[in-house]
């Protein structure tokens, strides 16, 4: 069987399993905390092990908020345990309560609900997340050693700095556009659809909203530099400084004298053979990696926590849709001639991975071997282009963040006197921008640097707390977009490079390829 065949058989059944789980097996909502009785009034919860492991300990809590419904159904008095157990029976998994404290106590603190772990389904899930933490371990163990030795080796391998000068400006400037127009599709769906405009989400007044310091994207360019080498090398968070350092390293290697320069530049290219070839052992795990991943993302939450932000969801999956279904395959038809529906097919292993893992880091040992090998080009072109873009190009989170950050102000609108002008709009645009270059490639990466965003334009960060419980589908999608964006750009870059490679020999390569 084909692989992508495979991993699509095996996506289904994962997924299948998974809704199974959640229909036969009861799985109450569960805090990960547990109540003690303070002195005085009110309770205390304890922060436990699980989703909620990062309370701080020994809070005092008043009362819970659920977020949706009416008013009335809001606000939860807790006077003992068995308030807070009764509250709990009527939550859903993934849903995020809000604990608030006493008056002039701060902000109300989110609680994310998850699964009990005592419940048949945790029991059931556990060999799968067992398997899809060990899966995911290893794509995690690939990421620095595969961007490094990648980006080295290709850079010395372009070689004159002219020809490097080259190739870096035609996929910068593949990758500001793409993710231009993909934000761009956002904003007109965003403001045509209003998702944001009365909906039922229930978040405290803009008044009483406490503003952080503006963040600034001074930061961001200034952690791009690594302070300590070995420090980037050792965080798969901080891909943008390995990232930079391995481009002046690769650089400064093609500068120095024989015999020096060969030899750097030959380690380099053995270096990522080995690594390239440790990647291709594991990801011969794919398929069976991919279904455990999916039994435990399907049957952990249910689907009750996304009603009241289907809109939303809706809206960002119809730009996502559009972007990779029409603005990037008339773009790869234009500047490389390459058939899209057969680039897609020969994408999908890695397309599929991406979804899965949400990381387009974790994806870079897949989409490398699928580009090159299923879709034919040049190792020149993909160990160049394919680990900045996992970093640096990312459409679909341009374009959700520009959505997310208009649908918080649209609600903003409509319920205080917050205006969101079209300077406001345009800043947006240019902070989605920055924001996608400056997120990592790792799960939720997207929804954090939302954050960066949403102080600059004086909205409460309490509104995309609440946009964590719907992250994760979002999350699987965009990062799909991501994926695909990269890959239609290496494409895209080789036949401007004169490359005859992407996909003329025929269809993709059989099942082993990659
Ligand atoms: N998960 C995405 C990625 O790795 C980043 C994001 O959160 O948007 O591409």
């Amino acid at each position: 069987m084909q692989l992508h065949w495979k991993v699509l058989s095996w996506m289904v059944a994962g997924v299948l399993v998974g809704v199974l789980l959640q229909t036969f097996l009861e799985a109450p909502a569960w805090a990960g905390a547990r109540w003690v009785d303070p002195p005085g009034p009110g309770i205390e919860l304890a922060a436990g092990r699980g989703p909620s492991a990062n309370l701080p300990d020994g809070e005092k809590f008043l009362a819970a908020i659920r977020r949706r419904g009416t008013p009335e159904e809001q606000r939860h008095a807790l006077e003992s345990p068995e308030d807070f157990a009764a509250l709990l029976a009527e939550c859903e998994n993934g849903e995020v309560l809000w604990l608030e404290r006493g008056p002039g106590e701060g902000e109300p603190l989110p609680l994310t609900l998850g699964l009990d772990p005592d419940s048949w389904r945790a029991t059931v899930i556990g060999p799968f997340a067992f398997a899809a933490d060990i899966f995911l371990a290893l794509l995690k163990m690939l990421i620095v050693p595969i961007v490094f030795t990648s980006i080295v080796a290709g850079v010395t391998g372009i070689g004159s700095g002219r020809d490097l000068g080259r190739l870096g400006a035609k996929t910068f400037a593949y990758y500001v556009t793409t993710s231009l127009l993909a934000i761009l599709v956002g904003q007109a769906l965003v403001n045509l659809v209003q998702p944001g405009t009365d909906a039922p989400l229930g978040l405290s007044p803009l008044a009483g909203a406490e503003l952080v310091p503006e963040a600034s994207f001074v930061d961001v360019l200034k952690r791009m530099i690594p302070q300590n080498v070995f420090g980037s090398l050792s965080d798969n968070a901080a891909m943008l400084s390995v990232i930079f350092f391995a481009l002046l390293f690769g650089f400064f290697v093609t500068q120095v004298d024989e015999p020096h320069r060969a030899r750097v530049a030959g380690l380099f290219e053995s270096l990522f053979e080995v690594v390239m070839r440790l990647a291709q052992g594991i990801l011969k795990l794919i398929p069976y990696g991919v279904f455990a991943l999916l039994v435990e993302i399907v049957g952990r939450t249910g689907f009750g926590v996304f009603a009241p932000l289907l809109k939303y969801m809706l809206t960002v999956t119809g730009a996502l849709v559009f972007h990779s279904c029409v603005t990037l395959p008339l773009l790869l038809r234009w500047r490389s001639g390459v058939s899209p529906r057969r680039w897609f097919r020969a994408m999908s292993p890695a397309l599929m991975t991406a979804f899965s893992t949400s990381s387009s880091s974790m994806t870079l040992p897949v989409t490398l071997e699928t580009v090159e090998l299923r879709g034919r080009v040049s190792n020149r072109v993909t160990s160049f282009t394919l680990p900045l873009g996992a970093t640096i190009n990312m459409d679909g989170t341009a374009l959700y963040e520009c959505i997310g950050v208009i649908f918080l102000a649209q609600y903003y609108a409509s319920t205080s006197d917050y205006v969101l002008t079209p300077g406001g709009q345009a800043m947006v645009v240019v902070m989605a921008l920055l924001a996608s270059v400056g997120a990592a490639g790792i799960p939720s990466a997207g929804l954090v640097m939302m954050l960066t965003i949403l102080s600059a334009l004086k909205l409460p960060l309490e509104g995309a707390a609440l946009l964590l419980a719907v992250d994760r589908p979002l999350d699987m999608l965009r990062t799909v977009v991501n994926v695909w964006s990269d890959s239609c750009g290496a494409a895209v870059v080789a036949r401007s490079e004169g490359e005859e490679g992407p996909l003329q020999a025929g269809d993709p390569a059989p099942a082993s390829s990659a």
